[in-house]
């Protein structure tokens, strides 16, 4: 009995180093190296990163709680992102319809940092990937750059000329879709991906079939399938479009079916690692969703 006592005293003593070790080194891996006059600036996803790496540039220490090629409609925080959300001077998300997880993480932030909700005032729309809409843009790296000035007046000017600079690729990218989709031969877009391109769609007077809804584990059911299967049929389209995050497999069965070409469309939300790394930015991407567009759709210039 005493030794089956010991015994399971060891193993409790194992677990609890085991747990220790754990929360070490997951709280340790996301935790921003901070570096002396540097704010420590923590977004949610890909999207209010990449928009605060362009405003803060090299005057604030970012880092992203999703990992790379990470669903971020599901996420689920670990303790590391924990504890990275009560380092930061400046919390970024973009709202709670796109990351639920975010509601319970808000308790951890310290006293006395901002946390801006980016998407606080983007236009009501049933998608809530409100960055396809490049009007939706500017309040989002305003209320990031209003963020970064508050916590960090010395640089003031800075974040300034970087938003400008942000604004005026928005506006450029705004005149490059607005022509290039102006004289398409198709009109829908037909995703095999869920519900993240709607805001583009209607901005540019297209229509829009996704196979799933606004989440990735929204339903993409064999009847789903089948309807946009025989939409792409009877439109006789010659490319449906994909994204990487949801199964290629589906994409492979509606090619397959339909005897379309797949084209793959960037929802900004995840990127690889390789692309985080090399920072690959929202204008990046957005001016690939307008050659996939362009070329999917047949536009002529
Ligand atoms: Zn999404």
């Amino acid at each position: 009995m005493g030794i089956f006592i010991e015994k399971s005293l060891f193993f409790i003593l194992i677990l609890l180093a085991g747990l220790a070790a754990f929360w070490f080194l997951n709280a340790k891996q996301p935790r921003p190296q901070t570096q002396d006059g540097q704010l420590t600036v923590v977004a949610s996803g890909y999207v209010p990163y990449t928009v605060a790496k362009q405003i803060g540039g090299d005057y604030v220490n970012l880092s992203m709680l999703l990992p790379a090629n990470a669903e971020p409609h599901s996420f689920e925080p670990t303790p590391g992102a924990i504890v990275a959300v009560h380092g930061a001077d400046v919390f970024i998300y973009v709202s709670p319809r796109i990351e639920p997880w975010v509601t319970d993480i808000l308790t951890n932030v310290k006293e006395g940092a901002q946390v801006v909700q980016a998407a606080a005032s983007a236009k009501p729309s049933k998608d809530p990937h409100v960055w396809m809409d490049f009007d939706n843009m500017r309040p989002f790296a305003q209320a990031i750059a209003q963020a970064l000035q508050e916590k960090d007046p010395s640089h003031k000017d800075i974040y300034a000329a970087n938003l400008a600079a942000f604004n005026q690729q928005l506006d450029e990218l705004d005149r490059q879709f607005a022509a290039a989709l102006k004289n398409c031969k198709y009109r829908r877009i037909v995703h095999v991906g869920h519900l993240a391109f709607g805001n583009l769609a209607s901005r540019y007077g297209l229509e829009l079939t996704a196979l799933a809804g606004t989440s990735h584990d929204g339903e993409h059911s064999v009847k789903r399938l089948a309807q946009v299967v025989d939409l792409v049929k009877n439109s006789g389209a010659p490319y449906v479009f994909t994204e990487e995050a949801l199964s290629q497999n589906l994409a492979g069965v509606v090619a397959k079916e339909t005897g379309a070409q797949l084209l793959p469309l960037y929802t900004v939300e995840h990127v690889s690692a390789q692309e985080a790394q090399n920072h690959v930015t929202y204008a990046d991407l957005m001016r690939r969703n307008l050659t996939s567009l362009q070329r999917g759709l047949e536009c002529q210039p």
